[in-house]
């Protein structure tokens, strides 16, 4: 069967990355989550001194992008992608508050959109992937054959993103500093000069503030066959 490309964008924590996991588990393709990309870089910073609180040496940043090298390997027990960087596994320290609350500020720059992008391209080259992230239907795969544009009330968002980080043991941060680093993601994402998170044009959105994991998936498997059997 021919393979297509399939971009999921979306504001933080709408469940992009479950359902476009999901849809790829389910139709066997390659999943890749975008934003991990851009966290590693954010981790890359935190471990090599390039952020003073919350200001980043964005000229020392720029002199060691080719020093950060950002790759996806399998997990064989979960059958998961997981993130490394520098041949070194950070899945699990990228998620911290200390790397979400400045990811946004790493993404905007112009030479590491263009890093990730290219790594991006070529990772979907083959097509027959599923990629989240808030620029993949605009500036990643443009010519991607079927675009998820995602979106869910912030307050749920809210919810889901503390119950993730409460089952991997964060018991400290508050509800009120999971919505308010929501709600300042979306806007530098919204706001950055460089790709700034949009829906694409043909992109189809998808609400699913009052949707089951179930219901999403039926709804998303009915799209893709829907791009497919037009082919
Ligand atoms: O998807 P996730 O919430 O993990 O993404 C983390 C951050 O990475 C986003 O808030 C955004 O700043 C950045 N990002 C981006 N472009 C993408 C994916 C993520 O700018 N394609």
């Amino acid at each position: 069967m021919k393979k297509i490309t399939i971009a999921v964008d979306g504001f933080s924590s709408c469940g992009k990355s479950t359902m476009a996991k999901g849809l790829a588990h389910e139709i066997g393709y390659i999943y890749i989550d975008s934003g991990a990309m851009y966290r590693a870089v954010t981790y890359y910073c935190l471990q090599n001194g390039l952020f003073d609180d919350k200001v980043l040496d964005a000229a020392g940043l720029k002199k060691q992008l080719d020093n950060i090298n950002i790759s996806f390997r399998l997990n064989e027990e979960t059958a998961l992608p997981e993130t490394y960087l520098n041949g070194v596994n950070v899945e699990q320290e990228i998620r911290n508050m200390d790397v979400s609350s400045r990811v946004s500020i790493v993404s905007a720059i112009p030479e590491v959109r263009h890093a990730m992008v290219a790594l991006q391209q070529e990772m979907g080259r083959q097509k027959g992937i599923v990629m989240d992230g808030r620029d993949i239907g605009t500036v990643v795969f443009p010519d991607a054959e079927l675009k998820i544009f995602v979106t869910a009330d912030p307050k749920i968002r809210a919810e889901r993103r503390l119950l993730e980080l409460r089952s991997k043991g964060d018991e400290q941060t508050t509800f009120e500093e999971v919505l308010q680093n929501l709600k300042e993601r979306d806007h530098l994402d919204q706001t950055r000069a460089e790709s700034p998170l949009k829906q694409a044009d043909d992109a189809l959105v998808l609400d699913n503030s009052h949707l089951t994991r179930d219901e999403q998936m039926q709804w998303l498997v009915e799209q893709y066959n829907k791009v497919v059997d037009s082919l």
